[in-house]
């Protein structure tokens, strides 16, 4: 049962019309208001929703805290498609990441979102980033993703001044996309596709019904509206929680303290190079140090062509800490001229923040001590309960397959 309307800001009028539309137009028998409803309009929540919206003779509600969707995480990051290659053989990162970075530029190429295939290299100083590269060249021997040796004359002629004294590998594979971009396609094909958008909705409580196992009878959702302040509640037949860092708070609210999670946040400051002495036609990444909780401060690039670097790792006790920490402006310099000793220090400006929604302290790479992977799975002891957790990087690359796996885990065609 529906009780008071949800309000799209968005749009500046009642998200009531759209949801009775939606709710009177499927001819499928059914007592709940919705069959799918997706909490979290980031990257991975439009996604998914707009995968589920497909299902013929089903409706889906998206349900965001924000006035619009896209403004956390999914837009705070360095928008690099990324080729799979740091997870381990056998992680769903890895997994996800390979295929969904195809399905990726697939679905760019056919919606003209913005993205390039800039390639890039990821340069050694050192033995033990030797070691790390050979590993990463072995491993994807393993996982069929292409990476080459960049020879020392090439490193040389074509390097743009980039440093790699034990070594470069070139991926091809990696590139650029317009995330902002890609999310508003997405919303554009939900929508076209008969979904129902709530924006400025925080919800506050996910309730499984039914006397026997929890969820059985369908989850009740309820929201708080942004401006006005009115509850408003819906009945769902499944929940999908794409909350993203808000998605643990959601999660404990549901299972026994002592299924209860923490998530750790992961800060990572960016720092945009005014400088035109530099043109660097591909992304640079140092390779990574085994335990750190992301991929080193790199160099990347957007569709314009200008340079920015970071991410950095800087922990924090809170999700809205998001203001950029110019006072590591030093280290990052410090990172930077391992890889390109050239960079004009006075050209780095702070630039933005996102924060990682990390499961763990450690382990951004591979799958071995500390590496968390992606949790995404059907929530034992419930029914109609999909649930993602630590959907850090490569959560952008992975979105459109991620999409898929919950699709196949609500509907059978994949199992756990
Ligand atoms: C610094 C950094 C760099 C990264 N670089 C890359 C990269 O180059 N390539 C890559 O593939 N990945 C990258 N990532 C990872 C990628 O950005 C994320 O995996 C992805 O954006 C996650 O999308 P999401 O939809 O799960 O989360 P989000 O974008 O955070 O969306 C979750 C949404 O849920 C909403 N929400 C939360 N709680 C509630 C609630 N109670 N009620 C209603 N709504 C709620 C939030 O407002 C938010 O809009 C990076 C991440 C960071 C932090």
């Amino acid at each position: 049962m529906l009780t008071r309307p949800l309000i799209s800001r968005a749009s500046g009028r009642s998200c009531w019309a759209a949801v009775r539309k939606a709710l009177f137009s499927s001819s499928a028998a059914r007592q709940a208001d919705f069959t799918h409803t997706v909490v979290g309009g980031g990257v991975v929540g439009l996604a998914i929703a707009r995968q589920l919206a497909q299902r013929p003779n089903t409706t889906t509600l998206l349900i965001e805290r924000h006035a619009s969707v896209g403004t956390e995480t999914s837009s705070r990051n360095s928008e690099v498609i990324h080729a799979g290659i740091y997870y381990g053989p056998s992680s769903l990162k890895t997994q996800l990441c390979v295929h969904g970075k195809h399905l990726l530029y697939d679905f760019c190429e056919k919606h003209s979102v913005g993205h390039r295939r800039t390639g890039k290299w990821i340069v050694a100083q050192n033995d033990v980033q030797r070691e790390a590269l050979e590993g990463i060249h072995r491993l994807c021997g393993e996982i069929g993703v292409d990476v080459r040796w960049v020879g020392e004359e090439e490193i040389e002629r074509e390097g743009e001044g980039v440093r790699a004294v034990k070594g470069a590998l070139d991926s091809p594979t990696t590139g650029i996309v317009d995330s902002h971009g890609l999310m508003m396609c997405l919303l554009g094909l939900f929508e076209d596709a008969g979904g129902v958008v709530a924006v400025n909705s925080p919800v506050e409580s996910v309730t499984p019904l039914g006397s026997g196992t929890p969820g059985s009878s369908g989850w009740e959702v309820s929201v708080r509206d942004g401006f006005s302040g009115e509850a408003s509640t819906i009945t769902t037949e499944t929940f999908i929680n794409a909350a993203g860092l808000g998605s643990v708070d959601i999660h404990n609210s549901i299972v026994p303290p002592e299924q209860h999670k923490q998530l750790f946040y992961a800060k990572g400051n960016y720092f945009s190079y005014a400088a035109s002495t530099h043109s660097i036609s591909r992304l640079i990444y140092p390779a990574p140090e085994p335990g750190a909780g992301g991929l080193g401060t790199h160099l990347t690039l957007d569709l314009g062509g200008r340079i920015r670097f970071g991410p950095d790792v800087e922990w924090v006790d809170s999700p809205e800490d998001l203001a950029v920490n110019a006072g590591r402006k030093d280290l990052a310099i410090a990172e930077i001229k391992k890889y390109l000793p050239g960079v004009d220090e006075s050209a780095l400006v702070p630039d933005y923040a996102g924060i990682r929604p990390k499961l763990g302290k450690r382990g951004a790479v591979t799958a071995g001590k500390g590496f968390h992977d992606f949790i995404i799975r059907k929530e034992d002891g419930y029914e109609g309960w999909i649930n993602l957790l630590g959907i850090e990087s490569p959560g952008l690359t992975s979105s459109l397959a991620i999409a898929e796996r919950v699709d196949g885990l609500m509907y059978g065609s994949v199992k756990e």
